[in-house]
């Protein structure tokens, strides 16, 4: 299992250095994930780290699916009915009208990128 947050930074003397990657870290190792893992030179807070992480989600890894369900389902935003839905990776999936089918919406609906645990 990998655990996914905001990490402190180290140098090459293994101080803090006061910087965030938004990081996978397991038993054996820590690595920047995101755009993070991209030459970013890391961030002031954690807060700021997880920002970055989220807009990796919004712009890389959500699938827009229009009309793509069986059965019609309230739109996460405004309620009405759709057969449309978002999908952020594999864990999160979000009915959304055709107006709300947006990065806008799905940004809006992950809200605050919390920490998580993940296989991959
Ligand atoms: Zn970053
Ligand atoms: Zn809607």
């Amino acid at each position: 299992m990998n655990y996914y947050g905001p990490r402190e930074l180290t140098g090459q003397d293994g101080r803090s250095t006061g910087r965030y990657h938004f990081a996978s870290a397991n038993d054996y190792r820590t690595a920047p994930v995101g755009y993070c893992a991209n030459g970013c030179s890391g961030h002031d807070t954690a807060e700021e780290a997880r920002e970055h992480f989220k807009q990796y989600l919004v712009n890389e890894k959500v699938d827009f699916r229009p009309d793509h369900m069986k059965r019609p389902e309230r739109c996460k935003i405004c309620a009405d009915w759709t057969r449309s839905y978002a999908r952020v990776e594999a864990w999160d999936f979000y009915p959304l009208c055709k107006d709300h089918l947006t990065k806008e919406s799905v940004a809006r609906l992950l809200g605050e990128m919390n920490d998580f645990v993940a296989a991959w």
